[in-house]
C-alpha cells in the first residue's frame, strides 16, 4: 500500500508531468513554422507600371491578374524625395488598386538602419522635394542641411550671404536622401565636412551615405536628366583631386545587395499579412520575380542577389531592345508588365498542377 506521502509524491509527479506535457504542447503549438510561397513579384515602378503621372498600358490589368491569382507583390524603386505613405497614395490613385505603405520600398527605406546608428547625433541631410520629411520618417532626429550649416560657417561658401548663428556640433554623418539641387554649395560644404578639416586637429571623420546611385533618370525631357549618382560621382572626383585619397561612400538603392535583403523582409511581411500568419513564422520563396526596365539597376541587382530572385526585363522604359541586354541579361524578357505577370501566373499554375497531378 502506498503511503500518503507516496501518493502525494505521485500526485506531484503526475502534476509536474502534466505541466511539462502542457508546456511541451504549448511550445510545439507556439513554435514558429515555415510557410513556403511558390511565387511572388517585386515591381520597379517608373518605366514598368507608370511613366510620369500616368499608368502604363496593361499595368492595372497586371495587378488585377496578381490579385486574382493570389500572388503576393511589393514595390521596389530607386525613387525618393517623398515618404512611403505618399508613394502608396500615389500608386493607389494611378493603378486603381489599394497599395499599403508597407508594400513600398523607396531608395531611402533601408536607411532606417543608418538612422538607428545615429540616434540623437547630428547628421547632415542633403536632397530636394520633401527630403526633410523623408529624413524624419527614416528616424533621423538631429538634422542639419548644407544651407543651414552655412549660417554656422558663413565663410565656407562666399557666394551666398546668410544670417549667422552660433556654431553647433559638427555632423557625425552625411546622408544624401534625394537629388541635390544646389550643387556648388553642397559640393563645397560636403568636401569640407567629409575631409575632417573643420575639426581643427581633432579626430573627426563623418561617413557619407547615398540613397540612390542612378547617374541618369527619365523625365519629361526627351533625353535623361542627371540623377543623384551624377552628383555623388562629381563629389568623389572633387574630393579625391583635393585630398589625394578616395572618398568612402556607402551606397543604397538598386543594384546594391542591401536593397534586396531588405526587399525580401518586406515581401515576407506582406506574405504574413495576406496569409494571416503569426509574426514569428518563417517565410520562404521558390521564386521572387523582380520586374524592371533598367538593366543596370533592376536586372543587375536581381541577378547578383541570386535565387530565389529571378530578373524580368520589360521594354517599356529605359530598355527597349529587341532581344536581351548584352551587359546585364535578364532571365526573362517580356514586352510589358502585363505580359510578364501573365507568364508568371501561368508558370505558377503549371508548377502547381504538375506537382499535384
Ligand atoms: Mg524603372
Amino acid at each position: 500500500m502506498r503511503s500518503v506521502q507516496g501518493v502525494r509524491r505521485g500526485l506531484v509527479c503526475s502534476a509536474s508531468l502534466h505541466r511539462r506535457h502542457l508546456s511541451t504542447t504549448a511550445a510545439s503549438r507556439d513554435a514558429p513554422s515555415t510557410h513556403r510561397e511558390k511565387a511572388a513579384v517585386v515591381f520597379d515602378i517608373d518605366g514598368v507600371l507608370v511613366r510620369g503621372k500616368k499608368a502604363l498600358q496593361g499595368a492595372k490589368e497586371a495587378l488585377k491578374l496578381l490579385r486574382d491569382g493570389d500572388l503576393p507583390f511589393t514595390f521596389l524603386t530607386n525613387g525618393g524625395g517623398i515618404t512611403e505613405s505618399n508613394k502608396a497614395e500615389e500608386l493607389t490613385t494611378l493603378l486603381d488598386t489599394e497599395v499599403s505603405p508597407d508594400q513600398v520600398q523607396m531608395s531611402h527605406t533601408p536607411m532606417r538602419e543608418v538612422a538607428q546608428r545615429y540616434t540623437d547625433r547630428r547628421v547632415m541631410v542633403v536632397g530636394s522635394k520633401r527630403f526633410l520629411d523623408v529624413a524624419k520618417s527614416c528616424g533621423f532626429s538631429d538634422i542639419i542641411t548644407p544651407q543651414d550649416f552655412l549660417q554656422e560657417w558663413p565663410n565656407l561658401y562666399p557666394y551666398r550671404k546668410v544670417e549667422t548663428r552660433p556654431k553647433g556640433p559638427l555632423p557625425e554623418a552625411v546622408v544624401i536622401l534625394h537629388d541635390p539641387q544646389d550643387w556648388a554649395l553642397e559640393a563645397q560644404v560636403l568636401c569640407d565636412i567629409l575631409s575632417g578639416s573643420l575639426a581643427a586637429g581633432e579626430e573627426h571623420s563623418p561617413h557619407l551615405y547615398a540613397s540612390n546611385p542612378d547617374f541618369l533618370y527619365s523625365a519629361a525631357h526627351h533625353t535623361p536628366r542627371f540623377g543623384q549618382g551624377a552628383f555623388t560621382t562629381a563629389l568623389e572626383h572633387l574630393f579625391e583631386k583635393l585630398h589625394g585619397r578616395p572618398l568612402p561612400v556607402t551606397y543604397y538603392g538598386k543594384p546594391n545587395a542591401v536593397v534586396y535583403r531588405y526587399a525580401t523582409r518586406i515581401l515576407e511581411a506582406e506574405v504574413r499579412r495576406i496569409r494571416s500568419l503569426p509574426a514569428a513564422d518563417n517565410v520562404t520563396f521558390d521564386r521572387i520575380y523582380a520586374i524592371g526596365d533598367n538593366p543596370k539597376a533592376d536586372v543587375r541587382g536581381a541577378n547578383r542577389a541570386g535565387l530565389p530572385w529571378t530578373s524580368v526585363l520589360v521594354r517599356t522604359g529605359v530598355f527597349s531592345g529587341e532581344d536581351n541586354d548584352p551587359d546585364d541579361p535578364a532571365h526573362i524578357v517580356s514586352h510589358d508588365v502585363h505580359a510578364a505577370v501573365k507568364m508568371i501566373v501561368e508558370r505558377r499554375e503549371t508548377e502547381r498542377t504538375g506537382q499535384t497531378g
